[in-house]
């Protein structure tokens, strides 16, 4: 019996077959848009098909310049472009792997002044508003993709993907919100589907018989007028006629304002749309969205929810995902943790992706591990966020580590995230360290504090110590009712049915979070966001349920500005919109005068208020921990210091763990 068998069963499409049915879904990481990255992005995909999924779907190559994601983003429009790919596509071969580009039309989401759609409509997540599509134009925009598609086949890629879901101009196309025109293109559903069927019929006829063309398909579009879970099955058999040979399914255009991929979006939630499609149409179906481990994919198609899995962000993770679980190694995977820190919050800042829990994902050039001309004993002391990663990269690298703890348990910082209701994931990361520390033979000494005495014997020393909560000096600080975030969250401290959290920081805004939360079923969470049953509702989308919070929480912040500003690009806006949900009032330009009996004092605009509280939680930032790196340094010992003892002020598990991914790598 192998393990996950229907994940690693192989499977036909057209004239490919897949070694299994894992599929690295497509994922723009600002490494498609410039040729002189194409060695880098040939490198990010050749790990991945050497770690043995199946197929590896790239960012999206718009068909045309009117396409692009940003200017002078990634296009596929000529003979050079496409030679240029071979680097890609052949790197991706020599590992074993097979590999389909994407073709995407970014329409209104395009960030350039030229952008086009169906409608001059502005989409509200673009300043830019774009033009409409001439009834001429929009046939020439037809023939680019099939184009586009002809010169992938030329680059020597597998298959193709035709991007019809996340809002894209395909999408614009087939909704009555973004459609709004009158003439073959649009007025009826009929007329809006014919724009991605005519895609999909010119593409089938550009490459030939047997050539798989994935047309990615929206289930959900959880905005208003999107389309109705009739025209979505509609469009699926249609799609399915004009020659698509597998359907590829998303949820969510990028302006819905329900999240559809972070970490607070239950595992697999979505996964009941795909089998619902699954039984309409008769070509494999690929189920996508938060499905991050081998159990969930392999279940969902053994259980004829889908034929395929997609999986990107876990791809990025861990290029080998699928090669640990194949070797009945699966605990020693790194996990996907959904928090899109570096991956997707990079890409929306013009970055380019990495990933928090693995700094070489599009660095694979850059940050090579290989293994020491001269082995060291090391210590690493501190087992949080940058002392795993330290102690786990300098093992890899074949030194003889020793990791110092004086805690009883791993995880520092991470421990604590993974007490935040939505955050649970966390605990995967330091399921996986645990494990290979062990595989490593890491030699973990818990509960033991290490002194600089004890550091005498070690070739190298790196501290990783961490952080305290800061304990501002407010008056009454002292007081039983102020406790810290750190207490609360590990269950030292149970706090009132009454209570203030002082700073709004990322933490601040988590705790909130933590002390309102009650627990709720898929079903809860769905209803929570206005999720509802397509057959009954446009576009899934209905009236949300109120939350019952399960405490009374003022949040409290000095600064004037908005609370929750600064948190991450694409998950920040969901964190504000649960607080919002959970009844937690905000408080801004406050000042703290005191805490006692009756309560947090505290002044705002210069009028004094008391909050009768029963806890103050104190979420006001963090400060190092850094006496025994201070010791080291006044004995003339040296020591490399990472993560928060280093810097808490940006106290941040990204740049952690990549500090201890560079140790390892530095030879
Ligand atoms: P933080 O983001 O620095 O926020 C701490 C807040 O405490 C500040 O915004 C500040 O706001 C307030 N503060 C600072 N000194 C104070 C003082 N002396 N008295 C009263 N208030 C004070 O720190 P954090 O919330 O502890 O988060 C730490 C790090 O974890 C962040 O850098 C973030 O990267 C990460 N994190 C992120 C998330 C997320 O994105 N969802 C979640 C958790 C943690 P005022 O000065 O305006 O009062
Ligand atoms: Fe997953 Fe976070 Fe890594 Fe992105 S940065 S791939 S969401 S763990």
């Amino acid at each position: 019996m192998t393990a996950y068998p229907h994940l690693l069963e192989p499977i036909t499409l057209g004239n490919l077959t897949l070694r299994n049915r894992a599929v690295m879904g497509s994922m723009h990481t600002g490494l498609e848009d410039y040729v002189w990255d194409l060695p880098k992005l040939a490198a990010y995909y050749a790990e991945r098909a050497a770690g043995g999924v199946g197929l590896i779907i790239t960012g999206g190559y718009a068909p045309n310049k009117r396409g692009w994601l940003k200017p002078f983003a990634s296009e596929m429009t000529t003979r050079l472009q496409a030679q240029r790919h071979h680097q890609v596509t052949d790197a991706v071969h020599q590992a074993g792997g097979a590999i389909a580009m994407q073709i995407l039309h970014a329409g209104r989401y395009g960030y350039t002044p030229f952008s086009v759609s169906a409608s001059a409509i502005k989409a509200p997540i673009n300043p830019f508003k774009p033009s409409a599509l001439s009834t001429k134009g929009v046939d020439q925009t037809v023939d680019d993709f099939a184009r586009a598609a002809g010169l992938a086949q030329r680059a020597g890629y597998d298959a193709v993907e035709i991007m019809g879901s996340e809002g894209y101009l395909i999408n614009q196309f087939l909704a009555e919100r973004t459609n709004h025109r009158d003439d073959i293109w649009g007025g009826t559903a009929a007329r809006r589907m014919r724009f991605p069927i005519e895609i999909v019929r010119r593409t089938r006829e550009t490459v030939g018989e047997g050539f798989p063309i994935i047309y990615r398909l929206s289930l959900l579009d959880l905005v208003e007028g999107g389309q109705t879970w009739d025209e979505v099955v509609e469009l699926a058999l249609l799609i399915e006629d004009a020659g698509a040979t597998v359907i590829n399914t998303g949820i969510g255009w990028h302006e819905a304002r329900v999240p559809t991929i972070i970490t607070q979006v239950p595992r697999g939630a979505w996964a009941w749309t795909t089998a619902r499609l699954k039984k309409e149409v008769a070509i494999p179906v690929c189920a996508s969205n938060r499905i991050n481990t081998p159990e969930l994919a392999d279940s969902l198609i053994a259980d004829g929810t889908a034929d395929l899995v997609s999986m990107a962000r876990p791809l990025l993770a861990d290029p080998e995902f699928i090669n640990k679980a194949a070797a009945e190694r699966a605990d020693e995977i790194n996990t996907c943790i959904a928090c899109n820190q570096a991956c997707l919050d990079h890409v929306f800042k013009n970055k380019k992706a990495s990933c928090l829990v693995n700094p070489r994902a599009c660095h694979e050039t850059a940050l090579v591990l290989t293994p020491t001309l001269r082995p060291r004993q090391v210590a690493v002391v501190g087992a949080g966020p940058a002392g795993l990663s330290a102690a786990v990269s300098l093992a890899e690298a074949g030194n003889k580590v020793t990791l110092f703890e004086k805690g009883p348990q791993l995880g520092g910082q991470f421990r604590l995230a993974m007490a935040i209701p939505g955050k649970e994931e966390f605990a995967e990361t330091l399921r996986y360290y645990t494990r290979r520390l062990a595989v490593l033979g890491v030699d973990v000494r818990l509960s033991t504090e290490a002194d600089a005495a004890s550091l005498t014997d070690f070739d190298q020393v790196v501290i990783a110590t961490g952080v305290e909560p800061r304990m501002p000096a407010i008056p009454g600080i002292d007081h039983p009712k102020a406790v810290s975030y750190a207490d609360v969250l590990d269950g030292t401290v149970t706090v009132g049915n009454r209570v203030a959290v002082i700073g709004a920081g990322g933490i601040g805004v988590d705790v909130s979070v933590f002390l309102t939360h009650t627990p709720e079923t898929l079903e809860d969470w769905l209803a929570h966001w206005g999720v509802g049953d397509p057959d009954q509702v446009r576009g899934g989308l209905t009236e949300p349920t109120e939350r019952t919070p399960a405490r009374e929480v003022v949040l409290i912040q000095r600064k004037t500005s908005m609370i929750g500003k600064d948190l991450g690009k694409t998950s920040g806006w969901a964190h504000r919109a649960v607080l919002q949900q959970s009844g937690v009032r905000q408080i801004s330009g406050a000042t703290y005068d005191l805490i006692d009996d009756a309560g947090l004092h505290l002044s705002v605009d210069g009028t004094p208020q008391v909050l009768a509280v029963d806890h103050v939680v104190i979420c006001a930032g963090q400060e190092s921990v850094r006496g025994l790196y201070d010791d080291l340094v006044t004995a003339g010992r040296e020591a490399a210091i990472i993560g928060g003892a280093d810097i808490a002020a940006e106290l941040d598990a990204k740049r952690a763990i990549k500090q201890g991914v560079e140790l390892g790598c530095a030879g």
